[in-house]
């Protein structure tokens, strides 16, 4: 195997201040975990800089596809350790990884030199200029470009040598948890996965919350969110998931409301529940997968008479995506698939033939008058008995 460590880069989190070290051992933390579940991996957090040791044997896709779910990652590079660092048993092993790396294939590259243990009889511009010319002389099939060059070789010198030169993307954002909780709106679509992802990015952990409404919307509907919400917890860690039955507070909106203003009246007592479970559990905001305009429940209006009932934050990541940069994200994260299964949602089934595209708060709130008490117990019945699973 020729690497058998890997330095992890992080950006953002580089800009911290004093509590920096927060969010290096919180994304420590976040790295172990993700690997805990695949091997025995030991990673350290030194001298500004996270690096993983991998168990003699390991699999190298299965780690880096591990680390690059990791949110606070920006960067992972393989390193090929060398236990011996003497200089000159160290450029012929620089050598045979550069041989084994790039073979026969054209580039242009520049050694760059870290000596951590100055106890070492050779300086960084030594380390960088003789180790340049010794591959010069070896490969004819590269260059030196101190300017501009293809590959940058990293040496690093401690008690033992690390070399690496691949530069692989991680997902970037902030190590999940450092950022407070939200109860994101879950629905078997293709937008609120992206948005859970989106949210639990920023370092935000995340719940979430599924309406059902039995029988008009079947077993294998909440499976499939169900399903979602365990492919996005590869990303966010393990998710609280509420399942609310929906059905009464459904119907009797049905019943009573004007049926043009039912996916509005449905969606404000959505919010309103899920803002009570949000509350009891600590979380700071609600998060949902609108995108303004793209359907009727998503003009400025809808979202105005919607947000009327919240108090917290309502985080929507995907607000300004287009259609197409939803499912582009969708795809990359893997819930695309998913997403697309033709099971109903509820609200396909009560949905009106000509919905308001611009309602009135004053308007809705008056509808809303008409379902009296009967409709608040109705709600606390639906939160009384929600369903919680952890994901
Ligand atoms: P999605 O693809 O996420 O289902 P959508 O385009 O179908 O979104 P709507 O049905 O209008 O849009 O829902 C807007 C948002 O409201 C969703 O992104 C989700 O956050 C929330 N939502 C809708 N239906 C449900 C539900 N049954 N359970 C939980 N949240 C829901
Ligand atoms: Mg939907």
């Amino acid at each position: 195997m020729l690497y058998k460590a890997f330095l992890i880069k992080y950006a953002e989190i580089g800009l911290k201040g004093k509590n920096r070290w927060v969010f290096e051992n919180a994304l420590r933390d976040q790295v172990q975990y993700h690997l805990d579940k695949i091997g025995e991996y030991r990673v350290l957090r030194e001298q500004g800089r996270i690096y993983v040791e991998c168990p003699g044997q390991y699999d190298y896709d299965e780690t880096v596809e591990a680390l690059s779910k990791v949110f606070g990652v920006s960067a992972i590079c393989p390193v090929c350790v060398i236990e011996n660092p003497a200089w000159d048993n160290l450029i012929g092993k620089v050598g045979d990884f550069v041989k084994e790396v790039y073979g026969d294939r054209e580039f242009t590259f520049k050694v760059e030199a870290k000596r951590a243990d100055k106890q070492y009889p050779v300086t960084s511009p030594e380390i960088c200029a003789g180790m340049g010319e010794y591959l010069l002389g070896r490969f004819p099939n590269a260059r030196v470009d101190v300017r501009n060059p293809m590959e940058r070789i990293v040496v690093e010198i401690r008690n033992q040598a690390y070399v690496y030169s691949q530069v692989l993307p991680g997902p970037g954002g902030m190590p999940v948890g450092t950022g407070g909780k939200a109860m994101l709106l879950l629905s078997g679509g293709i937008d609120s996965p992206v948005a859970g992802y989106l949210t639990a990015k920023r370092g935000v952990c995340v719940e979430a919350v599924y309406f059902h409404a039995p029988p008009y919307t079947s077993e294998r509907a909440k499976q499939k969110v169900i399903d979602l919400a365990r492919i996005i917890s590869a990303y966010t860690g393990p998710i609280r998931l509420y399942v609310v039955n929906f059905t009464d507070p459904q119907l009797l909106i049905y019943e009573k409301c004007p049926h043009e203003e039912l996916t509005i009246i449905m969606r404000r007592y959505m919010m309103r529940i899920a803002q009570t479970l949000a509350e009891k559990d600590g979380c700071m905001a609600l998060a949902t997968g609108e995108s303004i305009g793209q359907v009727a429940s998503q003009t400025l209006h809808s979202l105005y008479a919607t947000n009327a009932v919240c108090t917290m934050p309502v985080l929507r990541p995907v607000i300004s995506y287009d259609k197409q940069e939803i499912v582009t994200v969708a795809e990359r994260i893997g819930t695309y698939e998913t997403s697309i299964l033709p099971y109903e949602d509820c609200c396909t089934i009560f949905v009106a033939k000509h919905p308001v595209t611009k309602p009135v708060l004053k308007v809705i709130e008056r509808s809303e008058e008409r379902l009296g008490e009967e409709m608040e117990k109705l709600v606390e019945e639906a939160i009384r008995t929600a369903e919680v699973l952890t994901v």
